[in-house]
């Protein structure tokens, strides 16, 4: 078990009150991985108050005792993100991608690029320049990749026909029109849905959000999203469900 002071930085993706004014911040680090941090007196100090939000982006300067715990010994504040503090509807699609990030990250993993896939996002949403859906689509295919998943995207899995029209959990892959017959659960892709599909899975980490689609192909990649993460992860994340409890 490690003791002592710890240096790293990390964003707040979800927080909660703890004993006395106490908070304890689940906080995501590129080291670290996820991990709890308690932040003492938090509710009483306006500074403390405004790093423990969610979102905000911290240089940390931490503290683990015997426990399991680390506690806050100073953090600086790198970016805020102002912007989205006033804005509703962004807070919440942020608090859903969030509590996803929350759900698959663990304590000591190397979680570099999770972190940066995160922390772009919330750029994007506090820059505003791009639909709020879109930007949850993305998130969650890219998140994909991280994950280890690697659906297979050049040929059909079952018979190598590089024609493809769906795509199938069972395979983890895009099919082609005549294993699509055979497998019933398969979701069917046009052909715009299979190239936005490559390109979120494919290119570079930066590029990621660089392109646009229509109304149609974010659709069905919303609903591959869903069927898919369900079946890996045994647990619905459907993001119209979630926003229709607070969108209304
Ligand atoms: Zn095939």
């Amino acid at each position: 078990m490690f003791l002592g002071i710890v240096k790293t930085k990390g964003i707040v993706i979800n927080q909660a009150n703890s004993k006395e004014a106490d908070k304890v911040l689940t906080i995501l680090t590129p080291d670290l991985g996820k991990i709890a941090v308690v932040v003492k007196g938090a509710r009483k100090s306006s500074s403390k108050l405004a790093m423990s939000e969610l979102f905000v982006f911290l240089d940390l300067v931490l503290y683990k005792n015997t426990g399991d715990i680390y506690v806050l010994n100073s953090a600086q504040i790198i970016e805020m993100f102002y912007n989205l503090r006033i804005d509703v509807e962004k807070i919440y699609y942020l608090t859903y991608i969030c509590k996803l990030v929350c759900d698959i990250g663990t304590e000591n993993q190397n979680s570099f690029e999770l972190m940066q896939l995160l922390l772009n996002t919330i750029y994007l949403y506090s820059e505003g320049k791009k639909n709020n859906m879109f930007l949850a689509v993305v998130f969650q295919i890219r998140l994909l990749r991280i994950l280890g998943f690697n659906p297979k995207l050049n040929k059909c899995a079952c018979c190598g026909n590089e024609e493809l029209v769906s795509f199938s959990i069972k395979y983890n892959s895009l099919i082609c029109a005549q294993c699509s017959k055979q497998d019933t659960g398969s979701i069917s892709f046009s052909k715009s849905t299979i190239n936005a599909l490559k390109y979120i899975l494919l290119s570079d980490s930066k590029k990621i959000f660089s392109f646009n689609i229509s109304d149609s192909v974010l659709s069905e990649l919303k609903l591959f999203i869903k069927i898919y993460l369900y079946e890996k992860l045994e647990k619905e994340y459907d993001i119209d469900r979630y926003l229709k409890n607070y969108l209304i």
